[in-house]
């Protein structure tokens, strides 16, 4: 038997939305293939609501689904993820904002 519901999920990796692989072939980003179908992790910075810490902006791993908080905020948390594991982009999670940075290429997207 066939399984329609794991055959579209392979579909859905193997052809991200066309819109965004030209962002990335513009920026002249070749880690597309880092980014996944991920839900936030938190509701806000998951490392300052474990120390109760405050962020200015929300950053969102497009990997793995970390939220962290931006170089704006005391503990730049997201720019650390990035170190930590090598995720390469992320994404604004402020509303009506639709930037992705790549850190690796340090360029928008
Ligand atoms: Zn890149
Ligand atoms: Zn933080
Ligand atoms: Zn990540």
């Amino acid at each position: 038997m066939m399984n329609s519901d794991s055959e579209e999920n392979v579909a859905k990796l193997r052809n991200p939305p066309s819109g965004l692989s030209g962002r990335f072939r513009r920026a002249g980003c070749s880690h597309l293939d880092q980014v996944h179908d991920v839900t936030p992790s938190a509701q806000g910075c998951e490392e300052c609501l474990k120390i109760g810490d405050e962020w200015v902006h929300l950053r969102l791993c497009l990997t793995c689904g970390h939220v962290g908080c931006c170089d704006d905020s005391k503990n730049k948390h997201a720019t650390r993820h990035f170190r930590t594991t090598g995720h390469p982009i992320i994404a604004s999670l402020e509303p009506g904002e639709e930037w992705l940075w790549c850190y690796v290429d340090e360029v928008p997207i």
